[in-house]
């Protein structure tokens, strides 16, 4: 049963893709932190991880494109070998893209990373960063002991780099809430969150992303363990927006994975929902597809999308609406 579907039905509503501007590729569940809401399973003993050939496949395909945004997450995307190259890949790419890394700061910080940062900088690659709170307990909570000190540490060693501070480094930060609630206000949380890293930590940056947690993976794990997954559900289900559904990140992004499996979202990816051909037989890998016939294709969803389109909806740069 997919309840989003029916009530897109019911609301005389159609998902399907418009033209793809950003290409994200999510280059494995490698990852220094195992956060309590993350969709993606991440931590440091997964084994999945973006091989250099793979990367080239993809590398090529984009190369094909227009696509002008190039958007790199995992797990945490800089732990794959091979994360520099891809960059560098992308950079010598005609006409040029932009880059984003999806980082969780404190990958900054570990040994082995050093000079990472300073490289994310030469090569002007935009960074967006979690920061679930500006309060150390609440970090803390949802991410791990230190990791609060941990980011701020990162935080203002991209400030001291230009990051958020010159205009061709974008620093923008993410948040997501520690339970399961909405996100207040994304424009009156950006506001609190300037103020409080200002005063009390001197660190500046561009934009805060809300992102609301899709009830899949370790949070849905979490809900079912405090026997909170239905309430969640309801919740979700009930602030339904429809001014929501043409700004949804599916439209526009492409989502990759790790051996180069394509699907409409990162989310979708999770949840295995792989895109197909001949009924679902023929599953499909990014170099299996067209970019010209991409535009328009039906958008696969399922009861989780109702995390993306509650409120003011939720997407990978933010709130929609
Ligand atoms: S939420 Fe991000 S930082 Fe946390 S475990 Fe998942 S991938 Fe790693
Ligand atoms: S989870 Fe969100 S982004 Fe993904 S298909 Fe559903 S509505 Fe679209």
């Amino acid at each position: 049963m997919n309840r989003f579907f029916d009530r897109l039905a019911t609301e005389g509503l159609e998902l399907r893709r418009a033209r793809a501007e950003i290409l994200q590729v999510n280059v494995g569940k490698l990852c220094n932190l195992t956060c309590m809401h993350c969709h993606v399973n991440a931590g440091p003993k997964r084994k999945e991880i973006m091989t250099r050939e793979t990367i080239d496949r993809v590398i090529d395909w984009l190369a094909k494109t227009k696509i002008p945004i190039v958007d790199l997450t995992g797990g945490a995307p800089e732990m794959i070998p091979d994360f520099r190259y891809f960059i560098e890949r992308v950079r010598m790419l005609q006409p040029r893209r932009k880059v984003i890394d999806r980082c969780n700061l404190t990958i900054l910080l570990e040994r082995g990373y050093e000079g990472l940062a300073e490289f994310l900088a030469a090569k002007k690659v935009e960074i967006i960063a979690s920061m679930p709170c500006y309060s150390p307990e609440n970090v803390n909570a949802q991410r791990g002991e230190g990791v609060f000190d941990g980011s701020i540490t990162a935080l203002r060693r991209l400030n001291r780099l230009g990051y958020g501070v010159a205009g061709d480094l974008p620093l923008h930060l993410i948040y997501n809430p520690v339970g399961p609630f909405l996100p207040a206000p994304q424009a009156e949380l950006e506001a609190d969150y300037k103020r409080e890293l200002a005063t009390h930590f001197g660190i500046v940056f561009n934009k805060l992303y809300t992102i609301t947690n899709l009830p899949i993976a370790r949070f849905a794990a979490f809900l079912r363990r405090n026997n909170k997954l239905d309430e969640y559900m309801e919740l979700l289900m009930n602030a339904f927006n429809p001014a929501t559904i043409e700004g949804l990140m599916c439209r526009n992004t492409i989502s990759v994975g790790w051996r180069g499996e394509i699907y409409d979202c990162d989310f979708n990816q999770q949840l295995d929902m792989q895109w197909s051909r001949n009924g679902g037989s023929h599953s499909l890998f990014l170099w299996d597809v067209d970019p010209d016939e991409i535009d328009n294709r039906e958008i696969m969803t399922g009861d989780h999308c109702f995390g993306c389109t509650a409120g003011a909806g939720s997407s990978c740069g933010g709130a929609l609406v």
